[in-house]
């Protein structure tokens, strides 16, 4: 097969866009497609203060690489779970990769916080994944916020974006669809979110970080065994395969044609307040995280 931009020899096959490419070309496939994330959707400009969400994945790491190499002002933000036999190996992959591109990291410790995850994951009775995600972002969110980050940045990619899409059309999850996209806007203590990945496939960051030598985390959390979202996303590979490019239109679709609605229906439902805890935003009285924080307390 010969690469479709300079006919030389194709090492990467793109069903999805009827393409092929040799190296160079790939590398450049790659930063087109997160320029044009980035400028279609108005992302950031080079005048921003960016924080990228670091987890030790290959999403997360070639994002950094990504932003550095175009000339943007990024910082990273590492939060340690505490997971035994997971959590140190991955933080040392994210300050390695760090030292090795100049990048500043900041790591915020859930053992610190009294929220280490195996300790959430003994006292909730809730699936341990949703707890997780949910301290992550507000880790996150916080930290942008009170450090003066105009936007923070997140690894996610298209096969991410299409499976959560798929998870929230199962349940015809009329809150979850009305924020769902690549752009979440600044709203009164929500820091404005991005996913420059969000045009890329989980093969096309992995060819990324294997064609730049990056060491990423592979080894899978212990807590994801079962986890369905993994199984939407055999599902839906099986789907693209059978018709290359569906998962991209299922996803620009729904932007262009299905958010609207459930973005009025959502805003119409929900009220915010602030936590009386911590003062970040919540639909009830006490944010999520300030609660288990008092049931992992009330238990020690
Ligand atoms: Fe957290 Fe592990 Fe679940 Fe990912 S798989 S959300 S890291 S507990
Ligand atoms: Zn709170």
């Amino acid at each position: 097969m010969k690469c479709t931009r300079c006919k030389s020899k194709a090492i990467v096959a793109l069903p999805s866009h009827n393409a092929g490419f040799c190296k160079q070309c790939f590398l450049k496939y790659f930063e087109n497609q997160v320029q044009k994330a980035i400028k279609s959707k108005a992302m950031f400009t080079q005048d921003d203060k960016i924080l990228i969400a670091i987890s030790g994945g290959k999403d997360s790491l070639a994002l950094a690489l990504q932003l550095k190499s175009l000339g943007y002002n990024i910082t990273g933000l590492h939060v340690d779970l505490d997971i035994p036999n997971s959590s140190e190996h991955v933080r040392e992959i994210v300050k390695k990769f760090c030292q090795t591109f100049s990048i500043p990291l900041f790591i915020i410790s859930l053992k610190k916080e009294n929220l280490s995850i195996p300790k959430v994951k003994q006292t909730l009775s809730r699936p341990i994944c949703s707890a997780c995600g949910q301290i992550k972002r507000y880790y996150f969110n916080r930290f942008a916020l009170e450090h003066g980050f105009q936007v923070l940045a997140t690894g996610h990619n298209l096969d991410d974006e299409v499976a959560r899409l798929f998870a929230n059309t199962l349940r015809w999850d009329e809150t979850y669809l009305g924020s769902q996209g690549p752009v979440l806007k600044e709203e009164n203590g929500f820091a404005k979110k991005v996913k420059p990945l969000y045009r890329l496939t989980e093969f096309e960051t992995a060819v990324f970080c294997f064609l730049h030598n990056i060491n990423y985390s592979t080894k899978p959390c212990p807590y994801s065994k079962g986890a369905s979202f993994t199984f939407y996303k055999k599902l839906l590979d099986d789907l693209e395969y059978h018709q290359p490019g569906r998962k991209f239109n299922f996803y620009e679709t729904f932007l262009k044609k299905g958010k609207r609605g459930f973005q009025l229906l959502r805003k119409s439902k929900l009220t915010l307040n602030s936590c009386q805890k911590c003062n970040y935003p919540t639909t009830e009285t006490i944010c999520g995280v300030c609660r288990i924080k008092k049931i992992i307390s009330s238990n020690n």
